[in-house]
């Protein structure tokens, strides 16, 4: 059997799309990504990087407010049943990748719990291969896999990640724990710049550990950073270990030098980590135009065409500068169109 659409992904850009197909009686299959362990250290679990976060207080839609009640009703008791409680006002990350793809049911998607591993895009129909050994046919297919964060892998890291450690200052920085306290941003480049400037709105201070003595960032931002007053460079430093116990999440941490000096420790309730995002492509290389960092190619100016007619690349796989949950939202509400029209072209 050939499929009309197959989605790959599990993120907001992943959902809207299959919300948009199904509403266009596209009857489409989602491939949300497989629950294995490799893909937990990967970070790359379906329901994606909004399911790593904590509250999300910019997706419009969601002000503040007890949520409880609605989510009661409006998730199925199964998967109700799975999702974490956590007490607090507005919406969670994990509770509004749930409410889209519960949406996405809604409407008739069908999904796979499992991970897409290869593509062959040389000939319609396309052929996908899913990591437990079948193999599905569409003649269109929308790639939505995301990006991950790049984390360094210390243990500590991994330890107080969602209690101080986050690599989303945009999404969490505006949190109780972060305010009028000392701050960690690590990295050199615009994304850590960008991090340290915003968390300033919160932090008393922001110390940005960069492990060279200049930025990599634009002159314009490094220059912001290094007359920022509430920035502090910590030059030729990296992060050794985050500080921290049970109860208060991050405390501190302690900073190596990359140039032979002791070890310094700062206190500090939040460790942003800024060094950088990696695009789910691996499955991809060779099957569809990549730019330089590895994200899909979009062709066209305002379409989600990539370099195979026929296959459309929404959210963060092909964008490395917005990267946010309600933008991947957008892209892919645009990609679902793109490849409805495309199907009615082809009389499909
Ligand atoms: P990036 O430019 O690749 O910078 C990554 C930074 O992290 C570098 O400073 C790098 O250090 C550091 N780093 C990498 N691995 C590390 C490790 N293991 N330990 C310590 N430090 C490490 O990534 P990005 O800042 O996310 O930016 C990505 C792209 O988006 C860039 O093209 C950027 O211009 C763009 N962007 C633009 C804006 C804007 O214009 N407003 C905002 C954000 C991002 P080294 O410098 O020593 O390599």
């Amino acid at each position: 059997m050939c499929e009309k659409v197959i989605i790959i992904g599990s993120g907001p850009a992943a959902w809207t799309a299959a919300i948009y197909c199904a509403r266009a009686s596209l009857n489409p299959l989602v491939f949300e990504g497989a629950v294995t362990e490799e893909n937990r250290l990967a970070g790359t679990l379906p329901l994606g990087q909004l399911s790593l976060t904590t509250e999300v207080e910019n997706f419009p839609g969601f002000p503040v407010g007890d949520l409880t009640a609605y989510l009661d009703h409006a998730i199925s008791a199964d998967r109700r049943a799975m999702m974490a409680p956590h007490g607090k006002q507005g919406a969670s990350g994990p509770e509004l990748v749930e409410l889209m793809r519960q949406q996405a049911v809604n409407f008739g998607a069908r999904i796979v719990t499992d991970d897409i591993v290869d593509v062959d895009f040389s000939a319609p129909p396309f052929q996908l291969t899913a990591l437990e050994g079948g193999i599905h046919q569409s003649h269109a297919v929308i790639v939505a896999t995301g990006a991950r964060a790049n984390y360094l892998g210390l243990p500590s890291e991994e330890a107080f990640k969602n209690r101080g450690v986050s690599a989303c200052a945009v999404c969490d920085g505006a949190l109780p724990r972060f305010r009028n306290k000392p701050l960690v941003v690590v990295g050199g480049g615009d994304s850590a710049v960008e991090e340290a400037d915003y968390l300033t709105k919160f932090a008393s201070t922001v110390f940005l550990v960069h492990r060279r003595a200049e930025l990599r960032a634009s002159r314009i931002m490094a220059q912001r950073a290094q007359n920022h007053p509430k920035i502090k460079i910590l030059w030729n430093r990296t992060l050794a270990e985050v500080l921290g116990n049970d109860k208060d999440g991050v405390t501190g941490a302690r900073l190596a030098s990359t140039v032979g000096d002791p070890d310094l420790h700062v206190d500090a309730t939040g460790v942003f980590v800024a060094i950088g995002h990696t695009p789910n492509t691996a499955f991809l290389k060779g099957r569809l135009a990549l730019t330089d960092k590895q994200y899909i190619r979009w062709t066209t100016p305002a379409r989600t065409y990539t370099s195979v007619e026929g296959v459309f690349a929404a959210g963060d796989v092909a964008d490395d500068y917005y990267r946010q949950a309600i933008t991947a939202a957008g892209s892919g509400c645009m990609a679902a169109l793109d490849a409805e029209r495309w199907l009615a072209a082809k009389g499909f």
